[in-house]
């Protein structure tokens, strides 16, 4: 019997998803187009994949659906200079998620989330090696590690985080407040103990790094179309339509991988995804990166520093107010008051950048076909590690295209959990 050969894949976003599935596509003479309403070889080329803070992090399984956090937000909301902040004129529009996240805040689904984050985290690094060996990476990547650190408060979290890592097998080296210093001496010791995850590596430009493996993606054949997706739907077997605001293109499959704004594609398939965002900031302090030699995340403040080619990235908090909502001073100010905190030395900012993490209730992606219509296949919602995700979930992708077997188990990606 001869082999089945997919004849096209349409492909809707090109941030590191999109661009990864494509290259993976692509290297199997797959023929592809990826669309973008903005060129991701240009400077206003900005969504999640650009601005996040870099750290492509393996150890993250365990994820934000736990009772110790639950607890925790009701204070959280209400302080204006908290990690977590809520638009209050979204509220509404955010119960179906609020719901969802309910039933999926307990122990049980909490280590479900862990155990299936940590199958895809485990494979992520060397699925990214593969790429980096086909693209230049000079000054993009640095493999130096990545510390955490924390004060005495709320050191039960702490505990059950460091708990869930060592039953899965993840690698973690815990530091006292000396042995952090020791590595950042530049850091004002305001915390108290830390861990580092000595394997980890992040990216001194994200967006430098996409642009390396989009432009390998047209090397080999790749095509790209800057135009705004409006609609999508499955013809038949054989063919899937691409409707932009000019023009309809046909493929025998399409991929979703629109990041957060992907549930506006979803919903017009007839299937209820709860996908929303969690909002991200990030601001630079220009030639202040050598201050730290890897990046520090500060877990109590739910923000970080990361050493890039534009500067200090200051990074994280995460606000709850949807897509279209403005930037919030208040959550840049936060920021910029946590890092100085922190390091002491900075003094001015650049680039005042918000972001959109896509984000499913239980804390796992979505990954796999969507369940009316089988030629329209899913790659959204990996939330706060979608940066890390990107390589493997093209790899993922290229098998349910090709339809080849797998030994993973892709069940708990699958949009019938929410349908
Ligand atoms: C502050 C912050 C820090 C983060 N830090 C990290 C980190 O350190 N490590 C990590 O692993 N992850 C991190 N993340 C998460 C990570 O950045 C995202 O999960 C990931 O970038 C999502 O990638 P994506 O390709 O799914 O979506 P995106 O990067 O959002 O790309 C989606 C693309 O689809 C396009 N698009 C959408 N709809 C349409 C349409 N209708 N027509 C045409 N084009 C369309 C958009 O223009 C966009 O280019 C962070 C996120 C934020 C916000």
């Amino acid at each position: 019997m001869e082999k089945y050969k997919c004849k096209s894949v349409g492909i809707i976003g090109s941030g590191i998803q999109g661009a990864c599935i494509g290259l993976q596509l692509i290297k199997k003479d797959i023929p592809v187009t990826i669309f973008d309403r903005h060129d991701p070889l240009s400077s206003d080329f900005q969504p999640a994949s650009y601005g996040n803070a870099g750290h492509f992090s393996p150890y993250s399984a365990l994820q934000f659906n736990r009772t110790d956090i639950l607890y925790d937000v009701p204070q959280m909301l209400f302080s204006s200079y908290g990690p977590l902040a809520l638009k209050w004129n979204y509220v509404t529009k955010m119960i179906p998620w609020f719901l969802h996240y309910l039933k999926n805040c307990n122990k049980k689904s909490m280590l479900h989330t862990a155990k299936y984050m940590n199958q895809i985290l485990s494979l992520s690094n060397d699925a990214y090696e593969e790429i980096f060996k086909e693209i230049d990476t000079t000054n993009l990547i640095e493999k130096k590690g990545i510390i955490y650190v924390w004060t005495k408060q709320n050191l039960k979290s702490r505990e059950l985080e460091i708990k869930v890592r060592n039953d899965l097998g993840i690698e973690q080296k815990l530091l006292t407040q000396k042995e952090v210093l020791k590595l950042e001496p530049n850091l004002k010791p305001v915390f108290d103990a830390g861990v580092i995850y000595e394997s980890a590596m992040h990216a001194r430009d994200p967006h430098g790094i996409l642009k390396e493996i989009f432009k390998l993606f047209l090397n080999k054949g790749g095509k790209f179309i800057q135009e705004n997706i409006t609609s999508l739907k499955q013809i038949n077997e054989n063919q899937t339509i691409i409707k932009s605001e000019k023009k309809e293109y046909s493929f025998e499959k399409t991929v979703i991988a629109s990041g957060a704004f992907s549930k506006n594609l979803t919903d017009q398939l007839g299937e209820k995804i709860p996908l929303d965002t969690e909002r991200g900031y990030h601001v630079h302090f220009k030639d202040m990166d050598h201050l730290i030699s890897r990046p520090v995340i500060f877990l109590n403040k739910a923000f970080g520093v990361t050493p890039m080619n534009q500067g200090l990235r200051a990074v994280g908090t995460v606000e709850l107010g949807g897509l279209k909502n403005p930037i919030s001073k208040k959550r840049i100010d936060y920021l910029i008051r946590c890092a100085k905190e922190l390091l002491p030395q900075l003094e001015n900012h650049e680039d005042e950048w918000l972001g959109f993490r896509p984000t499913l209730p239980d804390f796992l992606p979505i990954i796999g076909p969507s369940l009316k219509n089988k030629n329209i296949i899913y790659a959204f919602g990996h939330h706060h590690l979608g940066w890390t995700l990107g390589a493997i979930t093209g790899k993922i992708i290229l098998g349910i295209v090709a339809e080849e077997k797998t030994n993973l188990d892709l069940s708990p990606y699958s949009s019938k959990r929410f349908n």
